[in-house]
């Protein structure tokens, strides 16, 4: 094989990868990175395939290896070409994902002496060669950069080819190095034999003198290592100036240490035994056994309500897989949520988990990629991307809340779906997948009914509290709260409910779905939203112009004074903020601690856990907040739980709006009554009727799909299609709606000309019209086979492609 087909790390490279001779003194292996020269530059690549012909004529030679163990496994070379193929995304993005943390550097070039050549002739040299001979001979290797600071940037480049040329000196690259390394900490000891720091702090006690040295020096006297500084901090002497003092005299030393940030503190964890299971959990276990023990690859659904023993099940399959000298990788929503969840991991399997967390440095992560590559740790955990750790034998993949929306990337090239990556890689590898939740996504659930997928079900809860196995939940219509001239934020039911939480010492969360807050209106007497006659989605409300726009077909009208169906006025009811909430609570509960969790308010580094910490100590009665409250919290004195407005996520112009709002109501209804206390969920809204909000206060997860996928069917959308959403930004937002049509002529023609059946919905101004400055316009194609049409399709720069948008806002 004397050619390599290479990925490289370039924007031109798009979705190719480029042919380069392998020089005869290279050993190139597939996965592996090396230097190559493209165009003027030296770029990072890897390669991807090897091939006795090159793809074209002319070829370059690679220039070198970064490093000589291939960094890509045969299974993630497949898999980034997939992701790639499917997701319309350059090559190198899709690459790249899988390479060790900090990995996409630049070269420094370095000139090592050789040794001279028989018939060399000193004076064939210019004055500036032999000087830069001079130094590179000096110092056997010095970087390019040396070079240039003797010579000058230009002529040393010249000058070290002319040297190469003449065999005087060879070229290598390395790359630069990471700028975050590992944490290092000080660390003090003696500098000298305990029994003089003993004698010398004798000394000093006698004259009676400097009696906090005295101190310090007979603390680090009985220590047999050095201490850290925090230590010494806590333990005896608080002032860094007592320790300098010391280390003047000679009788101390300071030293920086490297310290290894453990995600996961093994201290404070005791091993766990496996729990005894249920007869529902057991035949689970049972069917992910067999398919373990087959070896194929296999893909579950385990559908469990909120309590039923998901993890249980998780972790029994994962010690099976390990039984089988097999490893797995554990994908969970939000890292920083979950601290829970990977202690019970850890305490299973003590010291053999890597929890891959956005918190360590980059070195750090680095070191923790290297140690899973080396097949250090039996089980990974991680947010989305853990799918891409380099875990040898991989046999089992969980998907913990595989309905959440954290596992699509959507925000940055490749906008890959983590459970489509799963199951691919799956695929590859011959490893099982558990898709876990409590409220599947519509699709997943479609999958597993089709057989498609294996369905596995628990029904209950494996401890239920008397009789009431889930939360009782209340539908307050906010129409009758009118009707009785109630015009709080608070229904009489819920003002009443939190009185009384407060008055028995117990806990509320007031939630609010602040995503798209203002975007719809509504009338506040009979709850009527304004949508599209041909769309079938809501009008979105832009108040600057004070119209309403269609975000699919760009339909535009006024917004009106009166409602059309009851012909009241006080149409225009935009919605709250958690800040707005937070003072109307205030004044409606005076006697009870306010705490806010949203985004604003969590901004530090452990904000998150603090906000939490708080309201878990019971230092506030109430916690408002958005989302965030909704996952996996345990907090056993919530006894009420009290949405404010269901009507936010209802109203978002999305084919997924009622999925969303079943599942953001399924799970807040989960956060009560997880204590003894019992607990009760109240749903304020203005549409009290809607299938998702009668099936998520009834805990019926059956009746919501069937209805949902009902809709889906009817309208065409997936899993009765695909979609593909395609978005323009520019700075003006008259180019951008001609641009957007234009693009759309074009499609269509294509479509027209191959005979596809793919429908074109569009252009219309995205959801979010403005970002940073630039206007975005959205053409969403509906259909089948769409990567594939839009791979022939070269779209003009400034365009994102999104196969499987998450939604449509
Ligand atoms: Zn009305
Ligand atoms: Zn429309």
């Amino acid at each position: 094989m004397r050619y390599a087909e290479v990925s490289v790390n370039s924007p031109i490279a798009q979705r190719r990868t480029f042919s380069y001779a392998i020089p005869a003194e290279l050993g190139i292996d597939v996965g592996q990175a090396v230097w190559v020269p493209f165009g003027n530059k030296l770029l990072q690549g890897i390669v991807l395939e090897l091939s006795p012909y090159p793809a074209v004529e002319e070829t370059r030679e690679i220039a070198a290896v970064i490093e000589p163990r291939p960094l890509l496994s045969p299974a993630h070379v497949l898999l980034a070409r997939w992701i790639s193929e499917y997701y319309l995304s350059p090559l190198f993005d899709a690459v790249a994902l899988m390479l060790p943390p900090g990995f996409e550097r630049k070269a420094l070039t370095f000139v090592s002496a050789t040794s001279i050549p028989g018939d060399f002739d000193p004076s064939a040299l210019t004055p500036e060669q032999s000087r830069a001979l001079e130094l590179v001979r000096r110092r056997g290797k010095v970087s390019l950069r040396h070079v240039e600071k003797t010579l000058g940037r230009k002529k040393a480049q010249a000058i070290v080819s002319q040297l190469v040329k003449r065999g005087l000196a060879t070229r290598s690259y390395e790359l630069e190095s990471v700028k975050a390394g590992p944490r290092v900490e000080p660390f003090l000891s003696l500098a000298v034999e305990a029994s003089e720091a003993r004698q010398e702090a004798a000394r000093l006690r006698e004259r009676g003198r400097a009696i906090k040295q005295v101190r310090l020096l007979e603390y680090l006297a009985q220590q047999t290592e050095p201490v850290p500084w925090a230590e010494v901090r806590q333990n005896v002497n608080r002032d860094k100036a007592v320790a300098d003092a010391l280390v003047r005299k000679g009788l101390v030393t300071w030293r920086q240490v490297k310290v290894r940030r453990e995600p996961i503190s093994y201290q404070d964890i005791t091993p766990s035994p496996p729990l005894t299971l249920t007869s529902a959990q057991r035949s689970a276990l049972e069917a992910i056994k067999s398919a373990l023990a087959e070896g194929k690859a296999q893909t579950f659904l385990l559908h469990g309500v909120t309590g039923s023993g998901k993890t249980e099940v998780y972790l029994q399959a994962l010690a099976e897989v390990i039984g089988r000298g097999k490893r797995g990788i554990v994908l969970v929503p939000e890292i920083a949520l979950t601290p829970q969840t990977i202690e019970r991991f850890a305490s299973r399997f003590p010291y053999r988990v890597a929890v891959l967390h956005s918190k360590l440095s980059l070195g750090e992560q680095f070191d923790e990629w290297q140690r899973i590559r080396d097949g250090e740790f039996d089980v990974v955990i991680g947010a989305r991307s853990a799918i891409f750790a380099p875990q040898p034998e991989l046999g089992l993949i969980v998907i913990d809340e595989e309905q959440e929306w954290t596992y699509k990337q959507d925000d940055k090239s490749p906008r890959y779906h983590t459970r489509d990556v799963a199951i691919r890689l799956a695929g590859m590898t011959g490893a099982v997948v558990i898709l876990g939740s409590a409220t599947p996504d519509v699709e997943t659930f479609y999958h597993a009914q089709r057989g498609d997928y294996h369905l596995l079900q628990l029904p209950e809860r494996v401890t239920p509290r008397d009789g009431s196995a889930m939360p009782q939940v209340e539908v307050v219509d906010l129409r009758e709260e009118l009707k009785a001239g109630n015009r709080s934020l608070f229904s009489r039911a819920l003002s009443q409910s939190v009185a009384q939480a407060v008055a028995n010492r117990e806990q509320v969360i007031l939630f609010l779905n602040r995503r798209g807050g203002a975007t719809f209106i509504q009338c506040r007497s009979c709850g009527f939203v304004l949508g599209c006659k041909r769309c079938d989605v809501p009008l979105t409300y832009h108040p600057a112009e004070d119209m309403l726009v269609c975000h699919r077909c760009n339909h535009r009208t006024p917004a009106p004074q009166a409602c059309p169906r009851c012909l009241r006025r006080g149409i225009k009811f935009l919605g709250i903020g958690t800040q707005k909430l937070e003072q109307e609570a205030g004044y409606s509960f005076p006697q009870a601690g306010l705490l806010r969790w949203d985004s604003d308010a969590t901004r530090g580094k452990h904000s998150h856990d603090e906000i939490l910490s708080r309201f878990r100590r019971h230092q506030a009665d109430i916690l408002i907040g958005t989302q965030m409250v909704a996952k996996g919290l345990d907090l056993p004195l919530v006894t009420l739980v009290g949405v404010v407005s269901a009507d936010i996520a209802l109203n978002l112009p999305d084919f997924r709006a009622g999925e969303r709002t079943f599942q953001l109501l399924s799970q807040v209804a989960g956060r009560a009554g997880r204590g003894t206390l019992g607990g009760r969920v109240i749903i304020q809204t203005y549409a009290p009727e809607h299938y998702a909000i009668q099936a998520a206060s009834r805990h019926d997860y059956a009746s919501f799909y069937n209805q949902e996928i009902d809709y889906r069917r009817q309208l065409r959308n997936p899993p009765f299609s695909r979609l593909a959403c395609l978005v323009y930004s520019h700075t003006n937002d008259a180019w951008c709606q001609r641009q957007a049509e234009r693009v759309k002529r074009q499609l269509a023609q294509e479509i027209d000309s191959q005979g596809l059946d793919i429908e074109l919905i569009g252009p219309a101004p995205a959801f979010i019209h403005r970002l940073r400055g630039r206007f975005r316009w959205q053409l969403i194609l509906r259909g089948w086979g769409l990567s594939e049409f839009l791979s022939g399709i070269t779209l003009p720069q400034g365009w994102t492609v999104d196969i499987d948008p998450l939604g449509l806002v």
